[in-house]
């Protein structure tokens, strides 16, 4: 089974596991894991912050950030679509006591005319907002790219209107390397950013987050609340390094069999899908039961059946993924499937 439903899929490659089994490892939540302490460094530099930690998820990097960020009653704004508001089972309101605030952004971004659309009246009655959130890339999205001075605009708004800023970055480098911004200007306008390891970089644990020195002094608080603190992290510290040294630049080819898959998908009948709105490694598209004769749940079925996996979103919407383990053969094959599944050939 060749599996496209998530860049989490991927497995560490031999040379990752070597350089795990491999790392010099101590307690880490002491600070004396040093494989750990150099992960932290080297993504503190690449996102041009003054410190950063390790977290096993992130999920836990939100939480923690939401957390820090925010007193309980306030509100987060951020797009309908974040990750936080979809798939981090209620945490913002369990873990921070904060409500969420959506704005209706355009594929995940949203405009500093949304957000002031958002704002409420300064009043005891209301609650305030004191976090503003983005996601680059937008999952939900599609994989779309905040433009930098977009991220900037809103940014400086909260900024102005006494909100801090927050960058999920589970994927901030698939942005990076489609692009050419670099990772410390996309950064720069947030107060916390962090990204993850176990996505498009492929390895199999671990998230960073970053942000001033006092932040991260006050997210490890909450980090050791939520049980975060670790000890021999360093193994996993070591997958993450390495993702750095061997796994970024690579994603333009996930970028480039992204965009196939989407421009091989819409020519086939019965699926709608957008290749001019791909910018990464996501491909949304969707099942028109109306033509097929069957949903999208089922259109997934019908391919795996075939040896390829997507998941459904819903009975007409499909994600589909590419990463380190969908190579261009496999991206050909899968168009060829599914050329199949739309030809109802059993
Ligand atoms: C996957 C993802 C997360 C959560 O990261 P985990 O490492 O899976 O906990 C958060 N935000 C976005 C946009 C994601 O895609």
């Amino acid at each position: 089974m060749i599996d496209f439903s998530s860049d989490t899929k991927t497995q560490p490659t031999a040379a990752m596991r070597q350089a795990m089994a491999a790392a010099e490892v101590g307690d880490e939540q002491a600070f004396e894991d040093p494989t750990v302490n150099a992960l932290c460094a080297r993504v503190a530099a690449l996102l041009g912050k003054e410190a950063a930690l390790f977290a096993p998820s992130g999920c836990m990097c939100n939480q923690i950030a939401i957390a820090a960020l925010c007193r309980p009653g306030d509100e987060v704004i951020c797009d309908a679509s974040a990750h936080i508001a979809w798939f981090e089972s209620g945490g913002p309101s369990a873990n921070a006591g904060v409500m969420l605030n959506t704005v209706q952004g355009e594929r995940g971004r949203f405009s500093v005319g949304q957000v002031t659309a958002a704002m409420r009246p300064k009043w005891r009655h209301c609650p305030q907002p004191s976090l503003l959130a983005v996601e680059q890339t937008s999952n939900l999205g599609g994989g779309a790219i905040w433009p930098l001075q977009q991220l900037r605009e809103v940014a400086d708004f909260a900024h102005q209107h006494g909100m801090r800023t927050h960058m999920d970055g589970a994927r901030l480098f698939n942005a990076v390397v489609a692009s050419g911004v670099s990772a410390a200007d996309y950064a720069a306008p947030f107060d916390s950013v962090w990204v993850d390891f176990s996505k498009g970089l492929g390895a199999p644990v671990g998230a960073v987050l970053a942000g001033s020195r006092e932040f991260i002094e006050r997210a490890w608080v909450i980090k050791q609340r939520l049980g975060g603190g670790m000890r021999q992290a360093g193994i996993l510290a070591a997958g993450a390094l390495y993702a750095l040294d061997h796994h970024v630049d690579r994603l333009a080819e996930d970028h480039a069999n992204a965009r196939v898959l989407a421009q091989g998908l819409s020519t086939l009948r019965g699926l709608r899908a957008r290749p001019e709105e791909v910018e990464t490694n996501l491909v949304f598209f969707e099942v028109d039961a109306g033509v097929l004769g069957f949903d999208a749940g089922e259109f997934c079925t019908r391919l795996a059946a075939y040896g390829f996996r997507m998941g459904a979103f819903d009975a007409r919407r499909v994600r589909a993924v590419t990463h380190l383990d969908t190579s261009a053969q496999a991206t050909s094959e899968l168009l060829a499937a599914a050329a199949r599944v739309v030809a109802g050939v059993a």
